[in-house]
C-alpha cells in the first residue's frame, strides 16, 4: 500500500500548480513543469501526459521518468494500451500490476518496463477526452482515492492548457471531420414527433473554470453557500412559473430536482474539495467529472437520468457562482431556434424562450427522459443523434425531423424547400384543427362521436380545453408515479387527483388505477425479473395481491373527488372474479370514508378495460356489473395475436384492422348495446384517422386518444358518412384477408373521407 495522500499534500501541489499557470512560458514549458511537479509531489517514478491529436491519436507530450526521446514520438490509438483504455472509457484506472492488465501494450522506446503500478486519468473537457495523465511506480502499490482525485484535478488544468490551444492547434483539436460548410444529414432516434426548421443554438451550460486553486478556502466556502441559496430560490421561482403556466407535471420533475439540490452526499463532496484547496467552481466541476466517470458504465436508464439531473444542477450552480442566472441569453437567440445539446435537464429547457424554440437535438437521452416528456408536452420535436455537437456550428441552418429521427445540417436549397412546404403544411393543418375545435363532432350523416383524451401528465390538461375534447377517457395514473423518485403517499395522490378534477372542470375524467408492470416500471419498486413481463405480475394483479396499495389509491381518488362525480376503471381484468375483487376494495374504501364522515362522490361510475381476451367469454356475467367498458386495443391486439407490442419484429406483424380484431370489436359493440353499458376505445387505434374510421364503422361512438390526434380524427369523422361505411364493412368481417387497411383506404378515397 502506498503512503496515504492527505489533504495537505494535495493543497501544496495545487498551490504550486497555480504558480506554474500564472508564470510566463509556452504551453509545452508549462506542461513539462506540471509533469515534473506531479512526479515530485506524488513521489512517482514516472509522470506522463498524452494529448489527443487529430485522428484520435494520443501522443506522449511530456514525461518525467520515461525516455525523453519518446516525447512526440510515442503515439497510441484510442483503445490501445492502458492509456488508450483510459481515453476510450473516459474513466480513471488505478492498477497495482499494470502489465497484467488485458490492455497493456509495451512500448520499448519509452523504457517503461520496470514500472509495475499505474494510475491514469482522462483529461476531460466538456464531454470530450483531450488526453490522459498517468503516474507510474516501480513497486507494486495501490493508489489512494485522494491520489486519483488529485490527478483528476490537475487534468482539469491541463485540459484548459489544451483548450487555450497552447499545445496543439485548434484545427487539430477540433474533431469536426467534414469541411464546415458542406450540408450533412445525421440519422438518429425520433423522440418527439413533428418537423422544425431553424438556426442552431448550442446549449453550452459549461462555464470555463479559470481559477482552480483557491486563495482562501473559507471565502470559497462562503461563496459556494451563497450560490447554493440563490440557486434554491431560482429553482423555487421556476417551480412557481411552471405552476402558473399550467405545466404542472414539470413541477413533479422539478421537485425531484430540488431534492437533488439538497442531496447531502453531493454537497459534502463539493465542500470537501473546497476544503482541500480548490475554488468553488473547480470543486463543483471536479465532483461533476467524478460522478460522470463513476456512472458512465451504468446503463440503467433511471440512474442515467438521475445523473443527467445532477449535471443540470451542477451547471446551474456554476452559473450562480459566476453570477449569471440562466444559460439562456434571450438577447442573442434567433427567432426560430433549434437547441443542440449533449444532454439537458427539463429545467434548462424551460429556461429558453418557448415562443422561439422550434426543436431540440440531443446527443444523449431517451424518450422517457424528463426533458423529452416536457418537450412533448410543449409540442417540440426532438431527435437524438450522437455526434451532433461535432458537426454543428452555432447558427447553422437545421431541420429536425422528429417523425423520422433525422436531422439536416446546412441543408441544400431543394431540401430546405421541401421541408418548408412540409412545415407550412403542418402549420396549416394545425390551424385547421384549431378552427374545427368548436365545431360539433358529428359525422356527415349526423352521428355524434364523442372524442375524449388520453392523459397522464398534468401538462396534458391544458389540451382538454384547447382540443375541444369532451373529457378524459383515460387518465393513466401510473405516469405520475413513473416520473417521481419515490412512491406517492395517500396525501400526495389525493392532491394530484384533486388538481386533475379541478382543472377538468365539468368535463368527466376516467381514472384508471395503477397499471404498472410489463414495460411500465416504477424506479422505486423492486420486483423479481420476469421471463415474460407482459404476461406477468402487472396492473390489477399487483393491486389484488397487495390490496393496501390499491386501497390507498382508491381512497385518494374518493378523497380527491370530495363529493364530485368520479369514474374509476380497472386495467388488465382477465375474469369477472378479478373485477369483483377490485370492486370490493372500492366498496371497503367507500365504507371507511363514510364512517369518517367524508362525502361520497355525487356519482360514482365503475368500469374496466378490456385488454385480455378471456373476458370476451364472460361478457354476459360482467356487463351487468359495469357502468362502462373501455377497449385497450394496444394490449388486446397483443394478447389476441400473441404478438409483443414492444417488439418491432412482432408488433407490426398483425394488423388491428383485420377480420379477427374487427369481429372482436363488433361483438363488444353488440353486447354493450344489449346491456346498455357505455363502450369506448382508448388504445392507439382510436387516434389514427383510418383506424378511427373503421371503429366508427364497427359501431364505436366514443374514442379516446392522445391530444395531437384530436384534430386529424375530427377532420376525418366530419367528412364521413357512417351508413355507407357500415354497409361496406358488412362484407369484410369474415374474409381471409391479412389486413383490411387497403380496402378501407380505398373506401375513404372513393367517398371523400379525409384521412
Ligand atoms: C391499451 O392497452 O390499449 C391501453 C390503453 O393501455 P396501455 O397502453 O396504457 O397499456
Ligand atoms: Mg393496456
Amino acid at each position: 500500500m502506498g503512503r496515504t495522500y492527505d489533504g495537505a499534500s494535495s493543497r501544496r501541489l495545487l498551490a504550486s500548480l497555480r504558480d506554474i499557470m500564472a508564470a510566463s512560458g509556452t504551453g509545452q514549458e508549462r506542461l513539462d513543469k506540471i509533469v515534473s511537479l506531479i512526479a515530485a509531489e506524488m513521489r512517482a517514478d514516472v509522470c506522463s501526459c498524452y494529448v489527443m491529436r487529430a485522428g484520435e491519436v494520443l501522443e506522449l507530450f511530456s514525461t518525467e521518468g520515461l525516455n525523453k526521446t519518446a516525447v512526440h514520438n510515442t503515439r497510441l490509438r484510442v483503445g490501445e494500451g492502458i492509456v488508450g483504455y483510459v481515453a476510450n472509457h473516459a474513466r480513471p484506472v488505478a492498477l497495482d500490476n499494470a502489465p497484467s492488465h488485458p490492455s497493456f501494450a509495451y512500448r520499448p522506446e519509452t523504457g517503461e518496463d520496470p514500472f509495475l503500478s499505474l494510475a491514469g486519468v482522462p483529461i476531460l473537457r466538456g464531454s470530450k477526452v483531450r488526453g490522459v495523465l498517468v503516474i507510474q511506480h516501480k513497486d507494486r502499490r495501490g493508489y489512494a482515492e485522494e491520489e486519483v482525485e488529485t490527478l483528476q484535478t490537475i487534468a482539469m488544468v491541463v485540459a484548459e492548457l489544451i483548450a487555450q490551444s497552447e499545445l496543439v492547434s485548434p484545427s487539430e483539436v477540433s474533431t469536426t471531420g467534414d469541411p464546415v460548410l458542406l450540408p450533412a444529414r445525421l440519422s438518429g432516434t425520433a423522440m418527439s414527433a413533428g418537423l422544425a426548421m431553424g438556426l442552431a443554438v448550442i446549449h453550452r451550460p459549461q462555464l470555463t473554470v479559470r481559477q482552480m486553486v483557491a486563495e482562501d478556502s473559507e471565502a470559497e466556502l462562503e461563496r459556494f453557500n451563497a450560490a447554493l441559496v440563490t440557486m434554491h430560490s431560482a429553482i423555487d421561482d421556476l417551480l412557481e412559473a411552471v405552476t402558473l403556466a399550467g405545466l404542472g407535471e414539470s413541477l413533479d420533475i422539478l421537485e425531484t430536482y430540488r431534492m437533488f439540490a439538497e442531496d447531502r452526499g453531493w454537497l459534502s463532496r463539493i465542500r470537501e474539495a473546497i476544503h482541500v484547496g480548490l475554488t468553488a467552481e473547480a470543486a463543483v466541476q471536479q465532483v461533476q467529472n467524478d460522478t460522470r466517470a463513476r456512472m458512465s458504465h451504468l446503463t440503467d436508464p433511471y440512474i442515467r437520468e438521475r445523473v443527467q439531473d445532477l449535471e443540470d444542477l451542477t451547471n446551474r450552480l456554476m452559473q450562480h457562482l459566476a453570477g449569471k442566472t440562466s444559460g439562456a441569453d434571450a438577447a442573442t437567440q434567433p427567432d426560430d431556434m433549434i437547441l443542440v445539446a449533449r444532454s439537458m435537464g427539463p429545467a434548462e429547457l424551460l429556461d429558453y424562450d418557448r415562443s422561439r424554440l422550434r426543436g431540440l437535438l440531443l446527443e444523449e437521452g431517451t424518450p422517457s427522459s424528463h426533458v423529452c416528456i416536457v418537450a412533448r408536452a410543449l409540442n417540440i420535436p426532438v431527435v437524438q443523434a450522437s455526434e451532433a455537437l461535432n458537426r454543428i456550428e452555432p447558427l447553422d441552418q437545421l431541420i429536425v425531423d422528429g417523425d423520422h429521427g433525422q436531422v439536416f445540417i446546412r441543408p441544400a436549397e431543394d431540401i430546405q424547400m421541401a421541408f418548408s412546404e412540409a412545415v407550412a403544411l403542418q402549420h396549416r393543418k394545425e390551424q385547421m384543427y384549431a378552427e374545427i375545435r368548436s365545431l360539433p363532432s358529428v359525422t356527415r350523416d349526423g352521428v355524434p362521436i364523442s372524442i375524449q383524451l388520453n392523459c397522464g401528465l398534468l401538462i396534458d390538461l391544458p389540451h382538454l380545453k384547447a382540443s375541444g375534447a369532451e373529457g378524459i377517457g383515460l387518465y393513466r395514473t401510473e405516469i405520475p408515479f413513473m416520473v417521481r423518485s419515490s412512491y406517492p403517499d395517500v396525501q400526495a395522490q389525493t392532491d394530484l387527483y384533486a388538481r386533475i378534477i379541478d382543472e377538468a372542470g365539468d368535463k368527466p375524467v376516467i381514472f384508471r388505477t395503477l397499471d404498472v408492470g410489463g414495460d411500465k416500471i416504477l424506479p422505486y419498486m423492486s420486483g423479481e425479473a420476469e421471463e415474460n413481463p407482459a404476461l406477468g405480475w402487472r396492473a390489477v394483479r399487483i393491486g389484488l395481491d397487495h390490496p393496501s396499495l390499491l386501497r390507498q389509491q382508491l381512497r385518494a381518488l374518493l378523497l380527491a373527488a370530495a363529493g364530485r362525480p368520479l369514474s374509476v376503471m380497472f386495467p388488465m381484468i382477465a375474469e369477472v372474479a378479478e373485477f369483483d375483487g377490485a370492486r370490493r376494495l372500492l366498496d371497503l374504501e367507500l365504507k371507511r370514508l363514510a364512517a369518517q364522515g367524508v362525502e361520497a362522490p355525487s356519482r360514482l361510475r365503475v368500469g374496466t378495460m378490456i385488454e385480455v381476451p378471456s373476458l370476451l367469454w364472460q361478457l354476459p356475467a360482467l356487463l351487468p356489473k359495469l357502468d362502462f367498458l373501455s377497449v385497450g386495443s394496444n394490449d388486446l391486439t397483443q394478447y389476441l395475436f400473441a404478438a409483443d407490442r414492444g417488439n418491432p419484429r412482432t408488433s407490426t406483424r398483425y394488423d388491428s384492422l383485420s377480420p379477427p380484431m374487427l369481429c372482436v370489436l363488433r361483438r363488444l359493440v353488440d353486447e354493450c348495446a344489449r346491456h346498455k353499458v357505455s363502450l369506448s376505445l382508448c388504445g392507439e387505434m382510436a387516434g389514427r384517422p383510418l383506424d378511427a374510421m373503421a371503429l366508427i364503422g364497427v359501431g364505436f361512438r366514443t374514442l379516446s386518444m392522445s391530444p395531437p390526434s384530436v384534430g386529424p380524427v375530427k377532420t376525418m369523422l366530419r367528412s364521413l358518412e357512417v351508413a355507407a361505411l357500415r354497409d361496406y364493412m358488412t362484407g369484410l368481417y369474415f374474409g381471409s384477408d391479412h389486413s383490411l387497411r387497403d380496402k378501407l383506404k380505398t373506401f375513404a378515397k372513393d367517398h371523400g373521407v379525409d384521412i
